[in-house]
């Protein structure tokens, strides 16, 4: 059998977890992995908060490396058990993930800050109320110059490792998720994706088109015309979503929208009067006042993220405020959703992560260069 053959056999083993690991929890697995044969830990950097982030890197054959970053945005979680089987597949020397040819390095967490600001609902997958009281969202983009930590963090991952394929390990695994998609920098590698978008289909997740397209990927991506890899690696993301739609969201009554608009000026108020001492409460404010525009237009995801200002409040003794907010935010929410999304087993969103992964290292393995531009046709 061929190599991606047994592989992608593999991925039918991953099995369905009961929630997300928590920062702690990865953390752990990435320090027990130290005294493993073949890998090797370091620390390239640290958060804003001063957590330290860490670079895994495996194999020492002077192979093609493939470098993984995880957590770019720390509300997409699946990235987190994609690397721990990744890892577990490693560790075994029967495994035929070496025979892939490929040396790994992975960034198991860019934003452990973000990690904690979330972790409440990692505990509680697919339960919307806990992702409405315990979501966060970041507003690092990891593609033009780096300007935080985080993102110089990725840089430096990169700088070391020289890695020929940067995989961005994002998802939409978070209520309600914007729809299937897996893009690559290359537009003829991108074109032979085929058997991949096969396999997904096969689990009942449909691609939807890319918000961008190969060109756009390649021209923003600072990294690699910054180290000189334009020409040499491979950029991709994937992102399997974690909800099917069933059909278009409810209309709700008049009246829940009207509670739903009233209650959501009094939270503006509330987040304009509000002065954040600690970088904490800074952060779920900022994100709060960040979601407003996309609230006020009853966007969903934004009305769950946007909800973390009501921690901020709770902190503030303001609790019962916060607990009438919360409510007009839950009954809205309610109303325009009732039976019209349903989860997409978690196992099936790491193997389709794991199914582009090793699609991708297979047909780009023959490659001497990336990122080539389709010749187009003179106007
Ligand atoms: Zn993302």
């Amino acid at each position: 059998m061929e190599v991606s053959g047994t592989v992608l056999e593999l991925i039918k083993q991953v099995r369905e977890p009961n929630r997300y690991p928590t920062l702690a929890e990865i953390l752990g697995r990435t320090r027990s992995l130290g005294d493993k044969r073949g890998f090797h830990i370091e620390t390239i950097g640290q958060s804003r908060l001063g957590r330290d982030i860490d670079l895994v890197s495996f194999g020492t054959r002077g192979q093609r490396t493939a470098l993984l970053s995880g957590f770019e945005d720390p509300h997409e979680p699946i990235c987190s058990l994609s690397m721990i089987w990744l890892w577990e597949q490693l560790v075994d020397p029967d495994s035929p993930i070496h025979s892939l040819g490929y040396d790994w390095a992975f960034i198991p967490c860019l934003n452990p800050d973000g990690v904690l600001r979330n972790e409440q609902w990692f505990r509680r997958p697919g339960d919307l109320r806990a992702f409405m009281n315990g979501s966060w969202e970041d507003e690092l983009p990891f593609w033009g110059a780096p300007q935080h930590p985080e993102e110089h963090a990725l840089e430096e991952a990169i700088v070391r490792t020289r890695p020929e394929l940067l995989f961005g390990m994002h998802d939409e695994s978070h209520f309600p998720g914007h729809g299937y998609w897996a893009l690559v920098s290359d537009e003829e590698l991108q074109e032979q994706l085929g058997d991949h978008f096969a396999y997904e289909s096969r689990i009942g997740v449909d691609p939807v088109p890319p918000p961008v397209k190969s060109q756009t990927m390649r021209n923003n991506w600072y990294f690699g015309r910054a180290h000189g890899l334009s020409g040499c690696c491979l950029s991709m993301i994937c992102e399997p979503r974690g909800y099917r739609q069933l059909s278009p969201p409810h209309d709700p009554e008049e009246s829940v929208r009207e509670r739903y608009k009233a209650v959501l000026s009094e939270y503006e108020q509330v987040l304009r009067e509000m002065a954040p001492s600690s970088d904490e409460e800074q952060a779920l404010v900022r994100c709060a006042t960040s979601c407003l525009d996309r609230m006020r237009n009853e966007r969903l995801f934004a009305i769950c993220v946007g909800a973390c200002g009501l921690r901020s409040m709770r902190e503030y003794g303001r609790k019962e405020e916060a607990n009438s907010i919360e409510g007009a935010f839950w009954g809205y929410l309610n109303a325009r959703l009732h039976g019209t999304y349903v989860a997409i087993p978690i196992r099936d969103q790491v193997r389709i992560q794991l199914h582009f992964l090793f699609t991708v290292l297979e047909k780009a393995k023959s490659r001497g260069s990336f990122n080539c531009t389709r010749s187009v046709p003179s106007p």
